[in-house]
């Protein structure tokens, strides 16, 4: 699955603050990932996050 910086995720999981869009700010091992509802940031590994995303917005 290819996820590059400035995608927005769409995920099967929500936030605790009800949003389930997240903007992709950084890419690797880790996903730096901001959530659109609140704007927390949340580090997590690649491996754990893939599963959940239902879709992936590209800005062209
Ligand atoms: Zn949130």
């Amino acid at each position: 699955m290819e996820i590059r910086v400035g995608d927005v995720l769409t995920c099967r999981k929500k936030h605790p603050c009800g949003s389930d869009r997240f903007e992709v700010l950084r890419t690797g091992m880790d996903l730096r990932i901001k959530c659109l509802g609140c704007g927390h940031e949340i580090l997590t590994p690649r491996a754990r996050l893939e599963p959940r995303i239902r879709k992936i917005d590209r800005p062209q």
